[in-house]
């Protein structure tokens, strides 16, 4: 295959997830991490293609038991490496993946635990172990970065703003952002009592802003009405898909035929509008 993809392509290994966000935006629960091989292999071609960065999800990313080897792999293949997760299964993990990412994504969604329980419903303690693994991340493997995120929507609106002194502050992640929730995967099914609007939306950004600015954290926003064209996923089964407004769109298959995907990529993904949210998310990455 000759040709290029983007910069950064997204990696959804699974759909499978420990927790049940009502606003969780990946592939359904009930896909399992059925090609992990097969993502094996596809790290290894990317850099010829143009891919400087792979950012690796789910689902739950850290429930895939060769997630060590994928990021192993891409890391020799030359790629940069993002892990985006939950956090729950990440102390158990740390050891055997932080030396083969440059940056992990971490969630925080209310400044309480009881809170976040509402927004991360699961058996996972979610918010004490974001809480406790970031200050071991920074202890034990100092060189990783760190991008803490936040999905604003009606139910966490009045808690993002209390959470700027502990999400900016005391964690002093490099990065956090803010996304404003949007009606795709299981939000869908709970959009009534999810949905916030643009205004709304701006007017928690901007205080949380002000609040992380006193502790010298940078804020970034990804806004539901500049979703299109940002990003390229590989979902479990291969299919590429690219966000074209509000929906997302099959446009071929990394396993079944690479070659038409690198061909047709770029009628779908704005190359300026990615590599502007990607340098903005994860910085020099
Ligand atoms: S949003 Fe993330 S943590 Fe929540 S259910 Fe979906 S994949 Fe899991």
């Amino acid at each position: 295959v000759t040709g290029e993809l983007p910069q950064v392509v997204d990696l959804r290994l699974l759909g499978a997830c420990n927790l049940r966000c009502p606003f969780c935006f990946g592939p359904r629960h009930e896909i399992g991490p059925r090609n992990v091989e097969r993502f094996i292999e596809l790290v290894q071609r990317l850099p010829a293609l143009g891919v400087r960065a792979v950012v690796i999800t789910g689902g739950e990313p850290t429930l895939v038991r060769a997630l060590p080897r994928l990021l192993a792999t891409a890391k020799r293949a030359g790629l940069r490496t993002v892990l985006s997760t939950n956090g729950t299964r990440l102390d158990r993990r740390l050891d055997d993946i932080a030396p083969h990412l440059d940056w992990v994504g971490l969630p925080l969604d209310a400044d309480r635990s009881e809170r976040n329980a509402i927004m991360r419903p699961g058996p996972a303690r979610q918010f004490d172990d974001v809480v406790e693994v970031i200050p071991r991340i920074r202890r034990e493997h100092p060189e990783l970065r760190i991008k803490l995120g936040t999905v604003v929507c009606a139910l966490n609106r009045d808690w993002v703003v209390p959470l700027a002194d502990l999400a900016a502050g005391s964690l002093a992640p490099d990065v956090w952002k803010l996304y404003q929730v949007e009606a795709s995967g299981y939000a869908r099914d709970a959009w009534s009592k999810l949905e916030l609007g643009d205004d709304e939306f701006d007017a928690v950004l901007d205080r949380a802003s002000a609040a992380a600015a006193r502790h010298g954290v940078p804020v970034t926003a990804y806004r539901r009405a500049e979703r299109s064209g940002k990003y390229l996923f590989v979902e479990p089964n291969g299919d590429a898909m690219a966000v074209a407004g509000t929906d997302e769109r099959v446009i071929g298959n990394v396993f079944a035929d690479l070659a038409s995907v690198v061909r047709v990529w770029q009628r779908h993904v704005d190359v300026d509008r990615l590599e502007g949210n990607v340098a903005a998310t994860y910085p020099g990455v």
